[in-house]
């Protein structure tokens, strides 16, 4: 019995539909939600300049930006919630 606060992770916390698998409710989240999952073990960040909506590891992409856009930022300024507000 789940107690107040606890989540099932098959669960989806925006719309609380239940999956039978969590790849299936990570696939929902993408689709649905445009809530893609971060995969912990390796962070990869979409170019928010390139239409093929290519992903980079941090440091690739502080590098493709560099290269490809000619704009240099820092690693450590570089996260999900920042490269949003990356416009040119
Ligand atoms: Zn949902
Ligand atoms: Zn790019």
């Amino acid at each position: 019995m789940l107690g107040r606060g606890q989540t099932n992770p098959k669960i989806c916390e925006h719309c609380e539909m239940e999956f039978c698998s969590i790849s299936s409710k990570n696939d929902h989240l993408k689709r649905v939600h445009n809530k893609p999952v971060e995969n912990k073990t390796t962070p990869r960040i979409l170019c928010p300049l390139c239409p093929e909506g290519e992903t980079f590891l941090s440091h690739r992409l502080v590098k493709h930006l560099k290269d490809i856009h000619d704009i240099v930022v820092k690693v450590s300024t570089l996260n999900f919630n920042n490269i949003k507000e990356f416009e040119i």
